[in-house]
């Protein structure tokens, strides 16, 4: 398993996207949008964009609240930053999520030429950036943003998922 970023060559120079030293503030923001995800009962995931040291769009995870198998936190705030920036190129945005992106939100990153992807906890069963595959790296893709895991939050990112499921168990002895 990687544990360090490629050295590929990006669109945009990732430290003009957003500094190592912005994530901490920035996955704070990731990680409220997922508490709120959680207030109707989707798995706690948030995502941020970010352009210019300030957040043009986040979300957090609503499938089951849309019932929409594609609403995951990062397309939802891709969709959004596309939107308020009113162009599907976001080459010199940052995509920050709190946990690792699937095979679809990696996919969907490269296809917005998202600069740069920070997370903050491994998904290790299907995560699509380091865990089972590792799309963002693939020599294949036809850009490749940079990324790297934030580690400093992944407690708070791990128990607000477990306390979630810890929570649904109770209330749906069915569910899988
Ligand atoms: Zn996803």
């Amino acid at each position: 398993m990687k544990d360090r970023p490629h050295s590929g060559a990006p669109f945009a120079d990732p430290a003009s996207i957003a500094r190592p030293s912005d994530d901490d503030r920035f996955m704070r923001e990731a990680l409220a949008e997922g508490r709120r995800a959680a207030d109707h009962g989707d798995v706690p995931i948030g995502a941020a964009i970010v352009r210019d040291g300030s957040i043009v769009a986040r979300a957090g995870n609503r499938r089951e609240v849309d019932a929409d198998p594609t609403a995951h936190a990062e397309i939802i705030a891709i969709r959004e930053a596309a939107r308020a920036l009113g162009r599907w190129r976001l080459s010199d945005c940052a995509l920050y999520v709190t946990v690792e992106p699937c095979a679809m939100c990696a996919g969907a990153a490269v296809l917005a030429r998202i600069a740069l992807v920070v997370f903050g906890a491994p998904d290790e069963k299907a995560g699509a950036v380091r865990s089972v595959a590792e799309l963002l790296d693939a020599t294949w893709m036809n850009h490749r943003p940079r990324w790297r895991l934030y580690p400093e939050l992944r407690d708070e990112v791990e128990r607000l998922l477990s306390d979630f499921f810890v929570m649904q168990r109770k209330s749906r002895p069915e569910a899988d």
